[in-house]
């Protein structure tokens, strides 16, 4: 099942005919704050399945062009990212460490985003925004210490993410955190659809250029891996989201750009690039220009 979120927080399930609305049948509430009635929706989801797959049989599918998705979890506890964690990333950005033996940051949710909300660049002279595309992994179950073997037990779907990031030397997570700055979707594919996470392949276009291509076989920590180090340390929740990492192909994006990622059996997701007035943080008063590494 593809579930999406749209407009002013609707649930759809995404057909080849179009979107069919099935909010009620979620549970979910549109004018909920804070918008946590998608994660309450995952955390609920085998009891509710029925009656969403009764509501997807009745309904009549709107066309996806009349749509503005937004972000499918607008509100998890969490935001998982595993930094450096393709082999060829590591080397163009000259990192000595990779994630199996470097560990994961966190993102804020409030840098989460969807499809239909352009990427904001802050205004700072001298610095880059680049694009990572990676594929996101939506936890279903609440967990911890999940050993490698049982990890799909603890996963509810997959989704394409762009991890977005001011180039620099200063803290990741700051250089990471800006709002807009952790687009996620189209929707969620459940994790039923998606017969081999393990092999799926990646690419990233900005406007006509391929910047990124790769295949989640090439990921240094795998999935297990991932869900077995972030839950060592921290109880996993319904609706968290782990970032996977980005391969090689990173760079900027500009103002006017359209960043397209698109992964197998997910979708692909198109995200405009706007400048933004703001964001303006001494952290970031030296220039930097990443000098990537072959
Ligand atoms: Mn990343």
């Amino acid at each position: 099942m593809k579930l999406a979120r749209y407009n002013n927080g609707r649930i759809g399930v995404v057909t080849e005919s179009g979107l069919v609305d099935v909010t009620e049948a979620a549970g979910v509430d549109p004018a909920q704050w804070p918008p946590v009635g998608p994660t309450q929706l995952i955390a609920d989801f085998d009891r509710l399945r029925p009656a969403i797959e009764a509501a997807l049989a009745s309904g009549t599918p709107i066309p996806l062009s009349e749509v503005r998705l937004k972000t499918p979890v607008p509100w998890p506890n969490k935001v998982i990212a595993f930094p450096v964690n393709y082999q060829a990333h590591g080397v163009e950005m000259g990192a000595g460490y990779r994630a199996n033996n470097q560990g994961f940051f966190l993102k804020p949710s409030s840098s989460l985003s969807g499809e239909s909300e352009p990427v904001v660049l802050p205004d700072l002279p001298g610095r880059e925004v680049h694009h990572e595309s990676e594929l996101a992994v939506v936890i279903g179950k609440t967990a911890r210490n999940v050993a490698p073997e049982d990890w799909k037990d603890v996963v509810f779907g997959y989704a394409c993410l762009l991890d977005m990031v001011v180039r620099g030397r200063e803290e990741r997570v700051a250089r990471k955190a800006y709002d807009t700055f952790c687009p996620v979707g189209p929707w969620i594919t459940t994790a039923d659809e998606v017969k081999n996470p393990d092999q799926l392949q990646m690419r990233l276009w900005v406007d006509d250029e391929l910047r990124q291509d790769a295949n989640t076989r090439d990921l240094v920590l795998d999935l297990p891996g991932m869900i077995a180090m972030a839950s060592a340390v921290m109880t996993l929740y319904p609706g968290d989201i782990i970032a996977t990492g980005t391969p090689e192909g990173v760079g900027p994006v500009v103002a006017g750009n359209k960043i397209r990622i698109e992964i197998d059996d997910l979708g692909e997701m198109v995200v405009d690039v706007v400048q933004g007035e703001g964001g303006q943080a001494s952290m970031f008063d030296e220039p930097y220009q990443l000098v990537k590494q072959s």
